[in-house]
């Protein structure tokens, strides 16, 4: 059994993946720079159709600097950000890392949208940096 599973702050929502996640990565654009409230974002990728999610969550769509639109999902209860879609990828959830119940199996592959990145914000350097996502 995999380890993608995990859930809001206060446990409202709860969800599990139930395959290898098709992409990890760090992203530096503005928005998630603001979701997180620091430098960067940790997600991974995964096809809705293999995701069992427990719990309401509330969107908020806003418009990625690519032009995607990208709606965040969030607990109404406790405020956490858990996931986000993109306009860009269609089927696809991005889920918040951070939410894991084991964050630790989360490997990054690369970090998106370095362009933006903030001075303050160090990451891996043998990560590979691309300019947008
Ligand atoms: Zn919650
Ligand atoms: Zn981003």
């Amino acid at each position: 059994m995999n380890e993608f599973i995990g859930s809001c702050m206060c446990g409202a929502v709860q969800y599990a993946v139930k395959s290898e996640p098709r992409l990890s990565f760090l992203c530096q654009c503005r928005q998630c720079q603001r979701i997180t409230g620091t430098g960067h974002s940790a997600e991974f990728m995964a096809s809705e159709k293999d995701i069992y999610i427990s719990g309401d969550l509330k969107f908020y769509e806003l418009t990625a600097d690519n032009g995607n639109t990208v709606t965040s999902g969030f607990c109404p209860t406790c405020g956490n950000p858990v996931l986000k879609k993109s306009s860009g990828y269609p089927g696809m959830l991005f889920f918040h890392a951070a939410t894991l119940d084991n964050p630790t199996v989360f490997m990054p592959q690369a970090v998106f949208w370095g362009v933006s990145h903030q001075p303050w914000d160090y990451v891996n350097p043998n990560l590979e940096i691309k300019e947008y996502a």
